[in-house]
């Protein structure tokens, strides 16, 4: 199925909620984007599919919703932890099958899970971690510039590269980015394998044109 023909629901409009509307939007799902807040529901009306004023912690309102229709729900209310919990478990009463919850905290976390969230989001734990991942994947060291433009790099393979092959990253010559060497324990292999796969700890060493070898990184 893709994206555009799933459906999903956001309850609670705030920063985090309305960008989650508007990367499923612009993914071409078709959004339901719901809200106390006459105003967040004007924002987001100019975006979604369906934009609605609703308490979700009452539960004639919530059935109105016909969330049970829907691929996916996202709870994303926050300073109201009350409202968060109570509007999770009326969202699950009223049969939504995937109801992803935003926590504040690991206590708030274990509250949702107990009363059925299927997935809770710890938005700072988990961008930390995904930052730091990228971070590790994409642990290059300075530029070296070699003159006329061209400059030199390495790239530590992460976890997000871990699997893939050389022939997959595309760099050759074609692309204009070379591999210089190949690095697996202590030694160099300067004509490496591009269709060996790519473990944890593997450094490439890559040349080409600056701005061409910082887009090629920004890509991988
Ligand atoms: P961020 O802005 O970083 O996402 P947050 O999760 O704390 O932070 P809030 O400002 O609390 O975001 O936004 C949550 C939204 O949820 C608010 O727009 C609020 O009006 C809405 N909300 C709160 N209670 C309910 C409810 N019972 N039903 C529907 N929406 C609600």
């Amino acid at each position: 199925m893709k994206s555009a023909d799933k459906q999903f629901a956001v309850i609670g409009l705030g920063r985090f909620g309305l960008s989650v509307c508007k990367e499923l939007q612009q993914a071409g799902a078709e959004v339901l984007a719901v809200d106390l807040d006459e105003e967040r529901v004007r924002v987001a009306a100019s975006f979604v599919s369906q934009a609605l004023v609703a308490n979700c912690t009452n539960e004639e309102t919530v059935a109105e919703l016909r969330l049970s229709d829907y691929d996916m729900v996202m709870v994303s209310i926050g300073a109201d932890v009350n409202a968060s919990i109570l509007s999770t478990l009326v969202v699950k009463e009223a049969g939504a099958k995937n109801v992803w919850v935003k926590a504040n905290d690991k206590f708030h976390s274990k509250i949702l899970h107990k009363i059925g969230a299927d997935h809770v989001i710890l938005p700072e734990r988990d961008m930390g971690i995904r930052v730091a991942r990228k971070m590790l994947d994409k642990r290059v060291l300075e530029f070296q510039e070699l003159g006329s433009d061209l400059a030199m790099t390495e790239i530590v393979v992460g976890s997000q590269l871990m699997g893939k092959t050389l022939g997959d990253l595309a760099l050759c010559k074609e692309q204009d980015v070379q591999v210089l060497g190949f690095k697996r324990g202590p030694e160099i292999n300067k004509t490496p394998d591009y269709q060996k796969r790519l473990e944890i700890g593997d450094l490439i060493i890559i040349v080409g044109p600056r701005d061409t070898l910082a887009k090629k990184l920004s890509s991988l």
